[in-house]
């Protein structure tokens, strides 16, 4: 935050998306006023009125490369490893910044994106005007489910995935929330009632802020950017536990496919 963008090296035409006209020039010069994050795309707010859109895809990632005697890089800031450099075959975007500070861009697999865009219209940009509300955000609510699942056939479970609805609740949490709150993947998400469902948004926020606290979880590769592993995972109640007992009643969990992806539940909990 505060620095300067001096020069933006690009390796290549693009990502997932060729990077837009004049990419490079239109964030040279500009300082960095703000960071934020919608879904999975990240928004880093210049001077300019503009502001850098990037999404990591699966294997995009930033580090940080510091000259020796620049510090105070802020909160987020580790210092990254040794050996690391930006001479990479997966090194695909360089932001110069002042003091000497690069901003690496890698992604071995290209599923990133990157994109420049006014920062007063970002909510109207093609990939951000359909994602629904934030999980942890003031929006989400039960009067706000029940206006979206009014006369729902879809069961919950897809209901809930559905990033217009709600933007990145992912498939292990829609299963954590829904086995709290006792409600079947099954269901259709018109008939849950109000009181049920106030109670499901409290369980979203309060499994999604003991992930966090956790430090995410880790079903891949996922590392943080100090190289630590998140340890959410040893704390799901049914996913991923196919076969074992419910810690309620003892019944052993199902799992059953939905949409594609898997949902693991207790029949005999959840109605
Ligand atoms: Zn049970």
């Amino acid at each position: 935050m505060g620095r300067c963008i001096e020069r933006v090296e690009l390796r290549r035409a693009g990502l997932r998306f060729p990077f837009p006209q004049n990419f490079a020039e239109r964030l040279t010069g500009a300082k960095v006023v703000g960071l934020s994050r919608r879904a999975k795309y990240i928004l880093v707010a210049l001077d300019t009125g503009m502001s850098l859109l990037v999404h990591l895809g699966m294997t995009g990632r930033f580090t940080v490369l510091t000259p020796k005697g620049v510090s105070n890089l802020g909160e987020f800031y580790f210092e990254a490893g040794a050996g690391a450099s930006a001479d990479g075959p997966h090194d695909h975007v360089v932001i110069h910044l002042d003091q000497g500070v690069r901003l690496v861009y890698s992604d071995p697999r290209r599923f990133g994106m990157m994109d420049v865009l006014a920062t007063s219209a970002a909510g109207e940009h093609r990939l951000l005007k359909d994602i629904g509300v934030e999980p942890l955000g003031n929006e989400l609510s039960s009067a706000y489910l029940a206006a979206k699942f009014k006369a729902k056939a879809a069961p919950m479970k897809a209901a809930l995935l559905d990033q217009r609805i709600i933007a990145g609740l992912g498939n292990i949490y829609v299963c954590e929330a829904l086995f709290r709150t006792r409600i079947s993947p099954k269901r259709k998400a018109g008939s849950v009632r109000l009181a049920q469902l106030e109670e499901l948004v409290r369980h979203v926020r309060d499994i999604l802020n003991e992930a966090i606290l956790a430090g995410g979880s880790t079903l891949q590769d996922f590392q943080s950017t100090d190289g630590t592993q998140g340890s959410y995972q040893q704390r799901f109640h049914v996913y991923d536990r196919e076969g074992e007992a419910c810690a309620n009643c003892g019944a052993a969990i199902k799992r059953l496919m939905q949409s594609g992806r898997s949902s693991f539940y207790c029949s005999h909990c959840q109605r």
